[in-house]
């Protein structure tokens, strides 16, 4: 496992973002998950998520799945994510890896067709079915070849034709922006209003509102709860003072309103 995350975990600093590190409990299940997150970074797009032993294998889709058979949407390959981050939502500071606003846009089951999830990668061909809370039915990932040059390793992402397949969507069901988790809009993570995801991967019962940060100062979740810590235990003996926790001021982030950060 530490070895499928080297990627994700060496382009990201978790002093400065609330991203999992991959390192929370999590629900086993017998069944295979997966998530998509709407994911307004540099270019908004959906990272779409299938998990598959231990991690989940992941494609960036840039204008979303397309419920419609006749439209094939592009899915650059990125790497695996830790399974907790399938209950992430919130905001990554700008500056960071992926700055911008989460929303867990879908999330349910899936499984392979026809073959192991393993054969269907290898082969890039791999048929699954979606039980999700928007997308259903039959899919495919294919890998086709790289006319975008560098390193990207490419695939296009159709829906089947099924009961659940709706030619001329026009991507209605992509405009529909409420997240499966919270119930918020984009605008409300980004706000930090509304409720906390409610969590479908972690085994705790709730999972943090957002990965918002107080002021300039963002603390990574290992900080906070350090810091939580800290502050429960009373002191063995009368001492100064400690100092605060030490935490990191992101030089770059643009001023921004206030805001409380929730614990
Ligand atoms: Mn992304």
């Amino acid at each position: 496992m530490a070895n499928k995350l080297s990627a994700y975990r060496a382009k990201r600093d978790f002093s400065n973002t609330n991203e999992p590190s991959g390192e929370g409990a999590t629900r086993s299940g017998a069944r295979l998950r997966f998530v998509v997150q709407k994911h307004a970074a540099t270019r908004l797009h959906y990272d779409f998520r299938l998990e598959l032993d231990g991690v989940f294998k992941s494609w960036a889709v840039a204008k979303g799945p397309s419920v419609d058979p006749t439209i094939k949407r592009l899915a650059v390959e990125v790497e695996d994510h830790p399974l907790d981050y399938g209950d992430f939502e919130g905001t990554i500071p700008k500056g960071q890896y992926g700055g911008g606003t989460v929303e867990l846009w879908d999330r349910g089951y899936w499984s392979p067709e026809g073959m192991t999830a393993e054969d269907g990668l290898a082969k890039g061909d791999l048929k699954f079915t979606l039980q999700g809370e928007r997308l259903h039915g039959s899919w495919v990932l294919v890998r086709i070849r790289n006319r975008y040059g560098g390193k990207q390793v490419t695939w296009l992402l159709i829906k089947h034709r099924d009961e659940f397949a709706r030619e001329g969507d026009d991507d209605a069901l992509l405009a529909e922006d409420r997240s499966v988790a919270s119930g918020r809009t984009m605008a409300d993570i980004e706000a930090g209003k509304g409720g906390a995801p409610k969590p479908f991967i972690a085994k705790a019962a709730s999972v943090a509102k957002d990965a918002v940060w107080d002021s300039n100062v963002v603390l990574a979740p290992a900080q906070r709860a350090k810091r939580k810590a800290a502050a429960a235990k009373p002191p063995a003996q009368p001492k100064p003072k400690a100092p605060a926790p030490k935490t990191r001021i992101v030089k770059a982030a643009p001023p921004r309103p206030r805001r409380k950060r929730p614990e």
